[in-house]
């Protein structure tokens, strides 16, 4: 089983698949809790390089940009989620394929059927069951992120108007795909949201 959650900076997304971790494991299952960007060691370095790159690596192209997230998206599927996976293991994960799209695709000026075809063919069309979207006020998040002494990096410095399509890229995206996504207020009570996961998660381990 493979869950994901989405959602802007700040919404609450590791607390969530911390949580639903030690949820999943009271239950006795295995559970690999991973994140993207990276999760790989190779993950790890294309991380530092997209989020702290700074002017040493020059102004990144958006296809460049798509091009690396979905070097360490191939990377992440092939080393640790799908081994992962075939063992039987619950893949809880932090971003996938879904921020991609609503990141370099809604929220910069690339195609979205364009990043969807890169995204796809990195993940060898590995898809999760369920997509948890922590839906939350982009102002927001940024103060809580803020207020829990979150790192100002570059992406701290993009503003109002990209978060804003990056939150109606993944609204965008739940919508088309209701049966996959469990679309939560990001803003209610941590506990409560919880539930909702683990009512959501126990349906799919039932079936
Ligand atoms: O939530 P996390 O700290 O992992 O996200 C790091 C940042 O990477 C996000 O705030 C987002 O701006 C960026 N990102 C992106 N495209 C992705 C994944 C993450 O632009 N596919």
């Amino acid at each position: 089983v493979f869950i994901t959650f989405e959602g802007g900076d700040g919404a609450g997304k590791s607390t969530q698949a911390e949580l639903l971790e030690a949820w999943l494991e009271a239950r006795g299952r295995a559970v690999l809790r991973t994140r993207e960007p990276g999760g790989t060691p190779l993950g790890s370095r294309l991380r530092e390089l997209l989020l702290h790159g700074g002017e040493e690596i020059g102004e990144v192209a958006p296809r460049a940009e798509a091009l690396l997230y979905a070097a360490d998206r191939a990377q992440h599927v092939a080393r640790l989620v799908r081994p992962a996976l075939d063992r039987g293991d619950v893949v809880v994960q932090d971003r996938y394929i879904d921020s991609s799209l609503a990141y370099q695709g809604a929220g910069r000026v690339l195609e979205l059927a364009e990043v969807r075809r890169i995204s796809e063919w990195a993940a060898g069309g590995l898809w999760p069951q369920l997509t948890v979207l922590l839906d939350l006020d982009p102002a927001a998040g940024v103060e809580r992120r803020r207020a829990r002494g979150g790192a100002a990096d570059r992406l701290e410095a993009e503003r109002g108007a990209f978060h804003e399509a990056v939150r109606r890229g993944f609204l965008a995206l739940a919508d088309a795909d209701p049966t996959r996504y469990l679309v939560l207020d990001a803003t209610r009570p941590v506990q409560d949201l919880h539930r909702d996961v683990t009512a959501r998660v126990s349906e799919l381990l039932e079936a």
